[in-house]
């Protein structure tokens, strides 16, 4: 694993273009540039079935009217919320979970009374929180110690070590060969992504043009 980190830390341009960005361990930068926990989370809500440039461009929005913060959110009402979130797909259903996390959120005293490990369990009840939700916005809006478990790492980390992996062995196979550290998750999250996304594709990995095809399993067969 050390060397896929290095091999990440060697591109960071390739994965900024991805939308991640390489830097300090407790940054919010990591996501896109983003500049706060609130727009991290708010973010994560829409991002699912839409694409990124729309997410960000409402992003944009909300924080031209002082509303990309949770609690201002949470002091909305629907159609309002729905009217920001209008270019967003299924942006009805998504003002609706935003919202009722926005109040949630402000019942258990903000968000960092709520961004801890131990309220994974909590988190997971809330509608629109999935594992994979949850474990993004504990590590990247939380800080917390936690592997998101997502298609990409699972099969980008499958093909480069040349084990059949399935989705659930992911997070055990992290914590068993990566120390845990903030560092290393974030950027073998924010790495394993950006290859999954621009290079191992599903069907036809574009590997010629792939910065892991030196440490690659796959790319040998
Ligand atoms: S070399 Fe090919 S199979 Fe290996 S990670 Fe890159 S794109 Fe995927």
């Amino acid at each position: 694993m050390n060397e896929l980190v290095k091999l990440f830390e060697g591109n960071k341009e390739v994965i900024r273009h991805t939308g991640w960005v390489i830097t300090d361990p407790k940054s919010y930068e990591w996501w896109d540039g983003f500049d706060s926990a609130d727009k991290i989370v708010i973010s994560a809500f829409l991002v699912q079935l839409t694409k990124w440039e729309s997410v960000k461009r409402v992003i944009g929005t909300l924080e031209e009217h002082g509303l990309a913060k949770v609690d201002s959110i949470a002091e909305l009402d629907l159609p309002t919320l729905e009217s920001y979130f209008r270019p967003i797909n299924f942006y009805r259903t998504k003002a609706r979970r935003v919202l009722n996390f926005a109040k949630f959120v402000k019942e258990m005293g903000g968000l960092n009374k709520v961004l801890l490990l131990e309220r994974r369990p909590l988190l997971l009840t809330q509608e629109g929180v999935g594992e994979e939700t949850a474990d993004s916005i504990l590590l990247f809006a939380g800080h917390q110690p936690v592997f998101p478990n997502t298609e990409y790492s699972r099969r980008v980390l499958g093909r480069v070590t040349g084990q059949e992996m399935k989705k659930r062995d992911l997070p055990n196979f992290v914590y068993h060969n990566v120390q845990q550290d903030l560092y290393l998750y974030k950027i073998l999250h924010a790495g394993l992504g950006a290859v999954g996304k621009a290079f191992c594709l599903l069907t036809k990995p574009k590997c010629d043009r792939c910065f892991l095809k030196q440490v690659c399993e796959y790319n040998y067969r």
